[in-house]
């Protein structure tokens, strides 16, 4: 009922299903607007996601890998400094003491005591000649006497003048590494003294880097054989599993996948003077756990703004649309509203003219008609007078109904002043019902009532009110068959209006019948019908400042509905 309020033409046009604002088109202006506005809004909010993203991982990366960097260039440093303390005693000893000196065993042995003191990592010291023979010797192992030319280290010092070792496992399966120097005298006489060192000292420097519990750090030589033993790759002497990363003398970072298949940073440096890189190895699981939650918020963030954004847009849009459609709706109804009344006026003008014009030869038919009646009664010898006097009386009922027609033309043409005065729209249907009910007891029609005791009166015109109804009951009785019901109904309809429908279980109207019964002259009656009951009362409801809807469904009836306002209008 809410509804009726609206332009009844749309009504009628809503109820039947033929609506030209296609509901397809705000569709596709809907998907347009929201996928635009999807696209604004959602591009710069990716891209500002995916730089930040990026950049906070390169800095997260560079604040990782700076610290490794630098652990590993410090212990480098230590073990530089280490080796080159341990160099520089043998190569003082080398220098500081004559031939004859080194080559005394008790003398050798009271250097090697005073070393040992001095120096942490001395395993022991021996005196070479040029010819690599072993001379003198003090430490745990019975070497003297040995040859060492076969070996390369002694090709290595002799033309390096030092040389540091690999590490290997000595006698007694310590891992060891070989310090070699050789000195030349003023006069030309060349020796070597050879030192060995215990490798303790590598790990303790390696400890004192203080890694991060799964990361590991190790030295190993250039053929990737491990100098210190690896937490993660093994003991001393065993290959490293994985290659070595391009390595220079200065600590450097860089991202490798091991043989396990993990990803790790790793950093590395060659240690001067020797063949050793030392190499740190950081996970980067550990490396990146913040990162990692860090990463999951973001995400989270970023996709829940994402849905923010796309519902906020989808309801804007959604309200957006359908604005548009009511407001495009609202226009096209008052734009056939115009039309209608626009076509109810001419056609009134003309018909005002057509009723006039045929009312006066109308006149004269009737008269002439009463005329030859009279005459042929007059004479009582008329020939056929049986037959002439029904031709006359058919002329004379045909003008009757033409009257009829006419006078319906002009009340319909008529601009007729409206005489407001209150009333009670009760009576007047109850009134009006009395016209009808004849016919409808005739018929075995039942005129069902049920009117609302407390309606409250309005002011409108009677003999206008009246004629609505007389047209719409009219109707109603038309479309029932004999032994059909109509009910007539009134409520009190909101502050504004109350509200009267007639409803019939006749006929009812097809699709096309329902979009053209308010049409003037549009009848479904054949020679029966005028088709101007439904455009005057249309025209009258609203003059009346009412509102008139219909719902019909073929075979099944109609209901007719008009609300009328309780205060007067203008106009
Ligand atoms: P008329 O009654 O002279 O045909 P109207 O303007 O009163 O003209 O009605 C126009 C048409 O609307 C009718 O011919 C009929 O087809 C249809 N109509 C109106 N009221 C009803 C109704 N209650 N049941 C079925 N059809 C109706
Ligand atoms: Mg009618």
């Amino acid at each position: 009922m809410k509804s009726i309020l609206s332009a009844p033409i749309n009504i009628i046009k809503a109820d039947i299903g033929t609506d030209i604002n296609s509901p397809r088109r705000y569709n596709l202006l809907r998907r347009k607007i929201v996928s635009l506005m999807a696209l604004v809004t959602l591009i710069p909010l990716l891209s500002l996601a995916g730089l930040n993203y990026y950049e906070h991982q390169n800095t997260m990366a560079a604040e990782i890998q700076a610290p490794l960097r630098a652990l590993v260039g410090k212990a480098k440093h230590s073990f530089e400094l280490f080796l080159a303390e341990r160099t520089s005693a043998v190569s003082f000893i080398a220098s500081a003491y004559s031939f004859d000196e080194l080559s005394d065993d008790a003398n050798l042995q009271r250097i090697f005591q005073v070393m040992r003191r001095e120096f942490t990592g001395f395993v022991d010291l021996g005196l070479i000649d040029v010819a690599g023979n072993q001379l003198s010797y003090a430490g745990p192992y019975d070497l003297k006497g040995r040859n060492y030319t076969e070996q390369p280290w002694f090709h290595q010092v002799q033309f390096k003048g030092t040389y540091v070792s690999d590490v290997f496992l000595g006698f007694r399966k310590f891992p060891h590494v070989v310090i070699a120097v050789r000195h030349t005298t003023e006069s030309g006489r060349s020796w070597i003294l050879r030192a060995t060192l215990d490798t303790m000292h590598f790990d303790r420097i390696i400890s004192a880097m203080g890694l991060e519990p799964g990361s590991d750090a190790f030295l190993v030589n250039r053929s990737g054989i491990l100098q210190t033993e690896s937490r993660r790759y093994g003991k001393v002497l065993d290959i490293l599993p994985f290659d070595l990363p391009s390595t220079g003398f200065e600590s450097n970072v860089q991202s490798i996948r091991d043989q396990k298949g993990q990803d790790n940073f790793i950093a590395s440096a060659f240690i001067a003077n020797t063949d050793f890189a030392l190499v740190a190895v950081k996970p980067k699981p550990t490396a990146f756990s913040t990162w990692y939650t860090v990463r999951l918020d973001l995400l989270f963030i970023f996709v829940s703004s994402v849905i923010l954004i796309f519902l906020a847009v989808y309801r804007v849009t959604s309200l957006l649309i359908s604005r548009l459609q009511e407001s495009d709706e609202q226009r096209m109804g008052a734009i056939h509203q115009m039309e209608h009344s626009q076509k109810l006026s001419s056609i009134g003008r003309l018909a005002a003219g057509v009723a006039h014009e045929i009312n006066n030869p109308l006149a004269i038919i009737n008269e002439k008609a009463g005329l030859m009646r009279d005459i042929m009664n007059l004479r009582p010898d008329f020939p056929d007078k049986d037959k002439f006097g029904r031709q006359i009386e058919a002329i004379l009922r045909s003008v009757d109904r033409c009257r009829g027609i006419t006078h319906r033309m002009l009340s319909f043409a008529k601009r007729m002043d409206v005489k407001i005065e209150v009333l009670d729209v009760n009576t007047v249907l109850v009134e009006t019902l009395g016209f009808l009910e004849r016919e409808a007891q005739y018929r075995n029609v039942e005129l069902k009532r049920e009117l609302a005791h407390n309606l409250p009166q309005i002011p409108t015109d009677h003999g206008q009110i009246q004629q609505v109804f007389l047209n719409i009951l009219n109707n109603a009785l038309a479309a029932v068959p004999d032994g059909g019901q109509i009910v007539i109904r009134s409520w009190d309809e909101s502050e504004d209006f109350i509200g009267v429908s007639v409803q019939d279980n006749g006929c009812g109207m097809s699709e096309e019948t329902a979009k053209n019964m308010f049409e003037p002259f549009f009848t479904t009656k054949k020679e029966k019908g005028t088709g101007l009951g439904m455009s005057i009362t249309y025209g009258i409801v609203k003059r009346l400042g009412g509102e008139i809807q219909v719902k019909t469904k073929l075979n099944e009836g109609t209901t007719m509905t008009i609300l009328l306002p309780k205060r007067s209008v203008e106009g």
